[in-house]
């Protein structure tokens, strides 16, 4: 069922059925593009809950000893499903989230490979033989943790979700997925694929509501056995000691403060370039985005100039309309963090060389923004902007400014630009991050792990480690002749 705003209506899905939470409730669900009302979230409650776990327990009965060819088969026909519907779900999440058509479309496509990723990879979950004993047999196997409870933010409303949930299904556990109430309808396409796919009913259980009610109550259950959670610092730190009080595992993705250091043997322009187009993708929303630009200062006017011309280059508007390269903020808390986090920077003595306010149209919309002369002590040097905010700061040496580049205790992405290979292996080897990207910004990719050290969190999606957290290993000896 559509609304006027082509956006569908939302419902949680429990044990293999679309429902409305229990009592009814339901939170509006906004445009950001146009701060209008385009549909409603259902809320789950308390039974709701119970429903899932229940489902979830009963799915893993099932799921797990489903032949791995069946359940790869299964997960590859809601890949193609999903990948059909790239467009629809594209827009879907446009209107929800507020970044461009093409990217959601993009993302959306992605996502579809994700989860083939999974599915094949699933397949070579392999335990091994250890020589041993005459008459003994021991082995060592891989099996699935059992069922997970996970969290997923609104910043890619497709990619959260799918990481999890392709995981996890891909190594035979069922889970029981709270996605975005800011991006439900993505999270809910998503799901729809699956369900038509096939997947026993149980296995994927998709719910909303108060974000602190349902960790909660999820992770004190006895059925979940592990604790999945993308976001922020706070929020992960929080989760992980409510599961390490009841001995559960957690996997945590959270936020990062990038640094961007640019050498003087760099090409400034080149890296200009190349860091102001990751800078804006997704209006900066994204946990790896470059966010601290350390900029040696033989480059400082070179590249600031470039960085700017590249920011004021950017088309910004409603991620419908055509052209548009950055769309508003996903959420009115983001329009105010970005406007404080310049105020307070522009107040100890920063400059503004373009941007730095919020656009004058309905929407949470902001300026492409660029910043000189942050001192140390502004806020936007220590906290996770997560916005369309470049602040560039000069260093005459590399020590020092690795120094602040791992001073903070973030340590997800960093970024070097330089045009010898020995800097570059100095910046591998002493860059305080989970991934590192030398002389371009470069994305995820399903077939290489993503992941923090330090507060940014731990475990690893993507690449073979992506199963690792939601597999157990088991030692198994068998004495054949006692
Ligand atoms: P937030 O910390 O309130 O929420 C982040 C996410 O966690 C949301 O999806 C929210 O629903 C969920 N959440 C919050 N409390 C929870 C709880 N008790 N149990 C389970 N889930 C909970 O912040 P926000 O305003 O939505 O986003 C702001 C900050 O979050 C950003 O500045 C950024 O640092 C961080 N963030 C990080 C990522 C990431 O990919 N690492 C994604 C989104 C947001």
């Amino acid at each position: 069922m559509n609304t006027d705003h082509g956006y569908p209506a939302v419902r949680l899905h429990i044990a293999g059925e679309w429902c409305q939470g229990g009592a009814g409730r339901t939170a509006p669900v906004v445009n950001p593009a146009t701060e209008e009302t385009i549909g409603e979230v259902p809320l789950a409650t308390v039974a709701d809950l119970d429903r899932a776990l229940e489902a979830a327990d009963a799915g893993f009965a099932c799921w797990r000893d489903t032949p791995i060819a069946r359940r790869t088969d299964v997960l590859h026909t809601a890949a193609d499903l999903l990948t059909a519907r790239a467009a629809e779900v594209g827009r879907i999440m446009t209107l929800e989230q507020g970044k461009p058509l093409a990217e959601a479309t993009g993302e959306a496509r992605r996502v579809a490979d994700t989860l083939r990723w999974h599915a094949d990879d699933a397949r070579r979950a392999y335990g091994r033989v250890i020589p041993s004993a005459p008459g003994t047999v021991l082995t060592v196997r891989r099996e699935p943790v059992g069922p997970v409870a996970a969290f997923v933010p609104w910043n890619f409303p497709a990619g959260g979700p799918m990481r999890k949930i392709s995981a996890a299904l891909a190594a035979g556990c069922p889970i029981v997925l709270k996605a975005s109430e800011e991006t439900p309808a993505t999270a809910a396409a998503l799901v729809a694929c699956f369900v038509e796919a096939g997947l026993p009913a149980g296995v994927l259980n998709l719910v909303f509501g108060d974000p602190a009610e349902i960790s909660a109550h999820l992770i004190a259950s006895p059925v979940i056995r592990l604790v999945a959670f993308t976001g922020s610092v706070p929020v992960g730190k929080q989760l992980a000691a409510r599961a390490g009080a009841v001995m559960k595992p957690t996997l945590m993705e959270l936020g990062g403060h990038a640094p961007v250091l640019v050498c003087a043997d760099a090409d400034p322009v080149q890296a200009a370039r190349s860091a102001a187009r990751a800078k804006f993708v997704n209006a900066g929303q994204v946990c790896t985005s470059p966010s601290r630009f350390l900029v040696h200062e033989s480059h400082l006017d070179a590249f600031t100039d470039e960085f700017v011309r590249a920011a004021e280059a950017v088309v910004v508007g409603d991620g419908l309309a055509e052209g548009t390269i950055m769309g508003p903020l996903a959420n009115e808390r983001r329009l105010h963090a970005m406007e404080s986090l310049t105020a307070d920077a522009v107040a100890r003595g920063a400059k503004i060389r373009t941007g730095g306010e919020r656009l004058d149209r309905p929407g949470y919309f902001f300026a492409p923004t660029v910043l000189t002369d942050v001192p140390a002590d502004a806020r936007l040097m220590s906290e996770e902007p997560f916005g369309p905010l470049a602040p560039i700061v000069p260093f005459t040496d590399l020590d020092a400014a690795l120094r602040v580049a791992n001073g903070l205790p973030y340590g997800l992405a960093a970024y070097g630009f330089t045009d010898s290979a020995a800097t570059a292996e100095h910046l591998a080897g002493r860059l305080e991050a989970g991934i590192l990207s030398l002389n371009h910004c470069g994305g995820s990719v399903h077939e290489a792990p993503s992941g923090g050290v330090k507060d940014s969190g731990y475990g690893r999606e993507g690449g073979p480690e992506a199963l690792d957290a939601y597999l157990v290993t088991k030692r198994v000896s068998h004495l054949l002749t006692p």
